[in-house]
């Protein structure tokens, strides 16, 4: 690779963007406040109440059961053991295959590991969703019963043809909100079209409580199974937004304890949040269209088309340098960073931070399978988060130096292709 001066003639432009990529908003006043009064009187678990007391994570369940629209919801303590504890309360045995998309974080194919099952990768699409005829082809290859469908990236696939190919497949439907949470495909929320849906509430998510998972559902048993696992004890008749005693009687007894429960610390932090989630989401939206709209006509650059039934929340930005090598890739993501722009490439050789693609996590997803789409998509996609600490005018800033990175880098290179 050639050096900055040689990059960067005087005549370029040298702004340089000073926020932060991993700066979070601060919580909202009333987070504090109500963090505080837990912490002052120091029932911080969630089942030791003052009489007449509900606690915040059973209020917390009962308001986002209620925004969400589902009937039953479980507070837990990471995203990733709603997710293990949603497939094994689902009835998912060791040894079976679950079907879910190569193209997600890590937790979801070690949630399935977690309950001894057997992921089975399916293809990305180049929209970023779930390949539905690879789907279709793994399902009836293996027989799975099972799809952990994961929203990666907050990219959320055709959910009416999604339901017609589980259905003829007899596939049973989990889904990965975890950058899903407030959108809606067609109107209708995400974690609504499939048995139960799973959310994250950590730090870089859309409501932040460090670490946190939240596990909806309609169904009784699954949410009373839910419940008992998350580490319930005999106190599961002090959940609201569970199915009364009667279903617990079916499986009390029946049902490991894998102690997961959320505290009612991160229960308060996250109340007030819940309550100014969907103007949260919009504003992530308005920065996404912000960003997009710099970054839209770079030559060499695609942009994920989003359909106008997918009502995403843009947290996080996606593009495609379709086809360069990885030197160009490189250059363009060295001169983003010189001028302050974080970005992330799900192409790279070694696992970083979070970014890891499916190669990267060895036994977890099994003897590594065979992706030649995924390989292709992964090897030009770039990603970039959009913090809501961002303004608007902070978007256009970074999408300008993006959009001019790649310019040059283009036009250095000539030929990007290898
Ligand atoms: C963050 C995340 C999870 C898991 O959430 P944790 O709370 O970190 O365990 C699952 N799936 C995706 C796509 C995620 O980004």
């Amino acid at each position: 690779m050639t050096g900055r001066s040689s990059d960067h003639p005087s005549d370029r432009p040298s702004d340089r963007f000073r926020g932060s990529f991993t700066r979070q908003s601060p919580l909202p006043e009333a987070a504090i406040a109500a963090a505080t009064e837990v912490l002052r009187h120091g029932r911080l678990h969630r089942y030791t109440l003052a009489p007449g007391e509900a606690g915040e994570a059973t209020l917390l369940e009962e308001e986002f059961a209620a925004w969400q629209g589902a009937r039953y919801c479980v507070a837990l303590a990471s995203g990733g053991q709603a997710l293990a504890i949603a497939l094994r309360a689902a009835g998912v045995r060791p040894d079976e295959p679950v079907l879910t998309n190569a193209f997600t974080l890590a937790p979801v194919p070690g949630a399935i590991a977690a309950v001894g099952a057997r992921p089975v990768l399916v293809e990305v699409a180049e929209d970023l969703t779930i390949d539905l005829d690879d789907l279709a082809a793994r399902a009836t290859e293996t027989g799975a019963r099972w799809l952990l469908l994961s929203h990666m990236r907050g990219h959320i696939c055709d959910m009416d043809r999604l339901c017609r190919v589980a259905d003829a497949a007899g596939l049973r439907v989990i889904e990965d909100c975890a950058h899903t949470m407030g959108a809606r495909w067609d109107g209708v929320r995400s974690g609504r079209h499939g048995i139960a849906a799973c959310f994250s509430t950590q730090t870089y998510k859309h409501m932040n409580s460090g670490e946190g998972g939240l596990l909806t559902t309609d169904d009784p048993d699954l949410a009373a199974r839910a419940v008992l696992m998350s580490g319930s004890y005999m106190l599961y008749d002090r959940h609201r937004a569970a199915p009364g005693t009667e279903v617990f009687d079916r499986h009390r007894t029946a049902v490991p304890n894998m102690s997961a429960r959320m505290d009612d610390l991160r229960a308060a932090i996250l109340r007030p949040q819940l309550a100014g989630l969907d103007a949260a989401c919009a504003e992530w939206t308005a920065l996404y269209r912000v960003v997009e709209a710099g970054l839209r006509g770079t030559p060499g650059l695609t942009l994920i088309d989003r359909p106008a039934r997918e009502g995403f929340v843009g947290s996080s930005i996606q593009f495609r340098l379709q086809g360069w090598s990885a030197r160009a890739i490189g250059a363009v993501l060295e001169g983003c960073a010189a001028r302050g722009v974080d970005l992330r490439w799900f192409g790279a050789a070694r696992a970083q931070g979070y970014t890891s693609t499916y190669r990267h996590w060895g036994g977890a997803a099994g003897a590594t399978p065979d992706l030649p789409r995924t390989d292709a998509v992964l090897a030009g996609l770039i990603d970039m988060r959009l913090p809501l600490s961002f303004s608007r005018e902070d978007g256009a800033t970074v999408a300008r130096i993006v959009s001019d990175e790649v310019s040059h880098a283009q036009a250095l290179a000539g030929d990007v292709a290898e």
